[in-house]
């Protein structure tokens, strides 16, 4: 018997979009590293990636790279590594985004003691101002890092969108681009990771207006849910809805749309505000607020609307719907980013890879 609340995971779509994203950076001579933090470095998952050609992993996590050690590609760090973890990033990944020359020569001391070695992409903040150095302390960093031992500069790195919302511009990209052979001909570098961005930067593919100079992008929206964030909808060649919600009716009953009584707040500590549209025919399904991020889902049947719900429970007006539901049916949703992000992380959610 299946078991509900279910996330389906389509491995068809996985695999297209897989080869899509690799198609589309091929035009640029571009490397995708496939971003593994939505689906927390389950190794099932990025083995479907990389059987379409994917080499290179990223997450943020180091315990999603550990659950990745034995697929075979190139794992990345993609969230600055912690002091505390230096041991489990030099013994789990290949590479590490950095911006603290502390952290750097830390990791540099700890490959000398053991025997190891670990490449550095440097992080520039080119504007998004989340992580990275400045450009105007580029030289400077670049100087101090080039005496370590036990680690090997491989390149620069740039991140927009994720929390300045601020799109790559060819302006930026170019100064991106530009300082690879700046660097390479100034220190004797050899950079073979230039990693120009997120998903946020494969429109400038499609446009033709991305710049040389980037060698890899990494990608997670766009290769799990097939969007990307300049243009919204799904990009083409990619296939949305990978990754499905469904959940199980344990109520259903038609009721006033305003409840009765004197309103205080509800679950969350909010005032909650209710439209009267007199009675309506209502389902409960079996999954709350604590699972599933309700705002990034969207019904698959006609005519049914979220209205709300709390820690356990999720409320659906079925007044407007073709079908007739009743206890125990099946609702599927659409999801968003946020909505797979918080499923996949519940432990109350089943998870399932199908053909
Ligand atoms: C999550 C993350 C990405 C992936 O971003 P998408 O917009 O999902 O493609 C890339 N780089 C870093 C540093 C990230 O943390």
């Amino acid at each position: 018997m299946e078991r509900y609340p279910l996330i389906t995971i389509d491995k068809n779509k996985l695999a297209n979009n897989a080869r899509a994203a690799i198609e589309l950076t091929a035009r640029k001579g571009i490397i995708p590293v496939a971003i593994t933090k939505l689906f927390q470095g389950d190794p099932q998952i990025a083995q479907v990636l990389v059987d379409q050609g994917i080499k290179s992993l990223g997450d943020s996590r180091i315990q999603n790279l550990i659950k990745l050690q034995d697929i075979d590609a190139e794992k990345i760090l993609i969230r600055l590594p912690m002091l505390s973890e230096i041991d489990l990033l030099v013994e789990y990944a290949d590479i590490s985004l950095n911006s603290e020359f502390d952290t750097i020569r830390a990791i540099s001391e700890y490959c000398v003691a053991h025997g190891k070695s670990h490449k550095i992409v440097l992080m520039l903040d080119m504007g998004d101002r989340r992580e990275g150095i400045l450009e105007e302390d580029l030289d400077d960093m670049i100087e101090r890092i080039i005496t370590l031992k036990g680690i090997q500069l491989v390149g620069l790195g740039v991140n927009f969108g994720c929390y300045g919302g601020i799109i790559p511009s060819p302006e930026a990209m170019k100064r991106f681009g530009e300082y690879k052979n700046y660097l390479e001909q100034k220190y004797g570098l050899t950079l073979t990771h230039m990693s120009g961005g997120n998903s946020l930067t494969l429109h400038m593919i499609w446009e033709n207006i991305l710049p040389e100079g980037s060698t890899h992008l990494r990608l997670g929206q766009s290769i799990n849910i097939g969007v990307e964030d300049r243009y919204g909808g799904v990009i083409d060649g990619f296939e949305g809805n990978a990754y499905m919600l469904h959940a199980e009716v344990i109520e259903k009953k038609r009721k006033s749309s305003v409840p009765v009584g004197q309103i205080g707040v509800d679950a969350f500590g909010n005032v909650p505000v209710f439209e009267n549209r007199g009675d309506i025919d209502r389902v409960i399904v079996g999954i709350g607020k604590q699972d599933m991020y309700f705002d990034a889902l969207t019904p698959v049947d006609e005519g049914v609307r979220i209205i709300g719900g709390s820690s356990d429970h999720m409320i659906l007006d079925i007044t407007d719907a073709k079908r007739d539901f009743k206890v125990g049916d099946i609702l599927s949703f659409e999801m968003g980013y946020s909505s797979v992000l918080m499923g996949l992380n519940s432990d109350y959610v089943y998870k399932k890879l199908i053909d």
